[in-house]
């Protein structure tokens, strides 16, 4: 079991996009739900990745709010990595 299925449902009062991205090896499409709390306090930070199709891990910048944000498809997160 990776981090990738923590939230089922959106959480309540959250903002929601969608951040899309290609694997830096195999160009594999991988899809990120961000989540953050309008005007709360969010963490940032970046996700470490690894892509479903090729294995490769990599990390990518995800900004607010890492800690309720999540990989909907494409990869497994490996790591949430929080801004110092
Ligand atoms: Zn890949």
């Amino acid at each position: 079991m990776g981090l990738g299925n923590r939230f089922c449902d959106n959480a309540p009062g959250t903002e929601t996009g969608v951040i899309i991205l290609k694997c830096p090896n195999c160009g594999n499409k991988i899809t990120i739900i961000n989540r953050w709390w309008p005007g709360g306090a969010n963490d940032y930070g970046s996700f470490k990745l690894k892509c479903s199709k090729c294995g490769h891990v990599f990390t990518t910048r995800i900004g607010r709010n890492i800690d309720i944000s999540e990989v909907s498809s494409g990869a497994e997160l490996l790591e949430i990595i929080e801004d110092n």
